[in-house]
């Protein structure tokens, strides 16, 4: 039998409920906050813990056969993987705000405006669907704080709630793209029967779930 490799995240908004839903599948593994990898003893996988940026690379590459990853992250990466199955949880969504201020009222306006984001990709995507010319500017983080410093006019992040928005003095203003945490694979893996064992085990789980 092949022994498989999954990838997820090491810590983050996606970890717990990575391993949870593996747990949950009757694997059997030590999760040692340490460790970079972590065998299964009654399944042929191997859990690799990596920062979620890398995991569609992985993937996509085969170094790892599986991934547990946002959407959101696979986009930007343009990584070439199959989805295999959404798993509902890590749910965002990736929206344009803009300062509570700004008279900007429709998408058009955006036009020659600076926008921050950490989704450069994504952004671009959408501006060009909405044929809108803008100035992207990436950031790697703390998007949010460039309206305020004359950095941007406008920012593209993950939304969840909106607190960071409010307390930055934003507001959201248009939806480029909703996000949550999906299983993929390499090209060609879901033909492998230790994968569809797994994908059936997790269908399992998420049926039970409903
Ligand atoms: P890493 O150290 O692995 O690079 P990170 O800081 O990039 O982690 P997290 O903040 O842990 O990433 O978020 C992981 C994923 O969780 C996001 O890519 C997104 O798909 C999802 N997510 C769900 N809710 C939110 C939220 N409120 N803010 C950011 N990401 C969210
Ligand atoms: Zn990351």
């Amino acid at each position: 039998m092949k022994t498989l490799k999954i990838a997820i995240q090491k810590s983050g908004r996606l970890n717990e409920k990575s391993v949870e839903i593996l747990k949950n599948c009757g694997l059997s593994f030590e999760n040692y906050k340490s460790s970079l990898i972590s065998t299964v003893t009654n399944f042929p996988l191997e859990i690799l813990f990596l920062r979620d940026d890398d995991i569609p690379e992985y993937v996509q590459d085969g170094i790892a056969d599986l991934g547990i990853v946002g959407e959101n992250v696979i986009v930007e990466a343009g990584a070439e993987v199959t989805y295999l199955q959404k798993l509902g949880f890590g749910k965002c969504t990736l929206k344009i705000a803009i300062p509570n201020e700004s008279r900007i009222t429709e998408i058009a306006q955006l036009e020659g405006k600076a926008i921050a984001t950490s989704y450069p990709v994504i952004l671009d995507k959408y501006l060009k669907e909405n044929h809108v010319n803008a100035d992207i500017r990436t950031i790697s983080g703390s998007v949010e704080i460039g309206p305020g410093l004359g950095l941007s006019d406008a920012i593209c992040d993950i939304v969840s709630t909106g607190g960071t928005l409010k307390s930055n003095g934003l507001k959201p203003f248009s939806e480029v793209m909703k996000s949550e945490a999906v299983l993929i694979g390499s090209k060609g893996s879901e033909l492998l029967p230790e994968v569809q064992e797994l994908l059936q085990r997790i269908l399992s789980v998420l049926r039970a779930k409903e």
